[in-house]
């Protein structure tokens, strides 16, 4: 008996680079997160909290060498950070090839072919837009 084959997904609006961006459950979606992006935003969240707290100084001075000083520390802890599988988008970029918004493609899903979730991402012709309205 011949195989049924499924369609590809590439034309679905959840199909990016052969994964499946479509949120499964919160928790798989909180595993999908790039690693990289949420530590560089945790140190973001860090230096701005010591940034706020350098508001406290009275001396202008002061907080101006304490507001150089916390920048440096933010630059050296973002410059350590790493993940074994960055791969830049561009030569001097901090973008990760395989990051899509906040995610990391590696850790989606593949796309198996059309399921039963698929959706045709609209597409712009002459005639205006086509696809899902
Ligand atoms: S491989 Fe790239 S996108 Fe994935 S977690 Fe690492 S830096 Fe983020
Ligand atoms: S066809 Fe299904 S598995 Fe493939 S990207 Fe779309 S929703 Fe995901």
């Amino acid at each position: 008996m011949a195989e049924v084959q499924r369609l590809g997904g590439q034309s679905c609006a959840y199909y990016q680079r052969g994964r499946c961006t479509r949120t499964q459950n919160p928790k798989a979606s909180a595993l999908a997160k790039c690693e990289l992006l949420e530590a560089r935003r945790k140190v973001g969240a860090e230096t701005l909290d010591r940034l706020e707290r350098l508001k406290r100084l009275a001396d202008p001075e002061d907080r101006e060498v304490a507001r150089r000083h916390v920048i440096q520390k933010n630059l050296t802890a973002i410059n350590r950070l790493s993940c074994a599988g960055y791969v830049p988008a561009r030569n001097d970029g901090p973008l990760c090839v395989h990051q899509h918004l906040s995610f990391c493609l590696l850790r989606l899903p593949e796309c198996e072919g059309r399921c039963e979730h698929y959706l045709r991402r609209r597409q712009f012709s002459e005639a205006g837009w086509v696809g899902r309205s």
